[in-house]
């Protein structure tokens, strides 16, 4: 059931989340640890990852940290705000586009060439992939988690729109319980 680029864009935008999550995170905590940008792109199979430079890793860490304040205001953005951004980001980017299916993956767009530095090629997936989904989905897949205390952002691939948190699963199971409890309080006391 997976076809071509809904699938691709689906994964780089889940990836997206998951890297501005950690980086506000890591820009919240008290210690100075940042994000492993090589360990988590390569999890999320960005297979030049592994090989690349240290310095195009820290490239590729400060760019996207620049994008995560309007990557995580997203839920509360309308399309044409998001539009604007996007299309002042799109100016700076450097796509090269082609066609590949290497390592038995089925056929899809590489934006930048083999020889681009791995920030840009990292930046160009990122930044088209919010591109095509502007154009399919606007905003509305994008969200913000429901349980208390959490500010991370998730994206909604659910047919019927339907997810209400990140992907830390104690959001999802402490909010549950904490939902039971209440219920059970309201009963003890009516
Ligand atoms: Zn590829
Ligand atoms: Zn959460």
């Amino acid at each position: 059931m997976t076809s071509g680029i809904d699938t691709e864009v689906q994964h780089t935008l889940e990836t997206l989340v998951e890297f501005v999550n950690a980086l506000a995170d890591a820009d919240t905590a008290d210690d100075d640890v940042d994000v492993d940008t090589r360990a988590l792109l390569e999890q999320h199979g960005f297979g030049r990852a592994a090989a690349a430079p240290e310095a195009a890793i820290r490239r590729t860490t400060a760019r996207v940290r620049d994008l995560t304040p309007r990557v995580m205001s997203l839920p509360d953005s309308n399309v044409s705000a998001a539009t604007d951004w996007i299309n002042a980001e799109l100016t700076e980017l450097r796509v090269a586009p082609a066609l590949s299916a290497h390592d038995g993956s089925e056929l899809h767009i590489h934006w930048t060439p083999p020889s681009a530095t791995f920030d840009d090629q990292v930046l160009a997936d990122v930044l088209m992939s919010l591109a095509q989904e502007l154009c399919d989905h606007g905003t509305e897949r994008f969200g913000r988690c429901a349980a208390t205390d959490c500010e991370h952002l998730f994206y909604d691939a659910t047919r019927n729109g339907s997810r209400r948190f990140c992907s830390d699963p104690r959001c999802a199971s402490r909010t549950h319980t904490a939902d039971h409890r209440k219920r059970r309080k309201r009963r003890a006391a009516s």
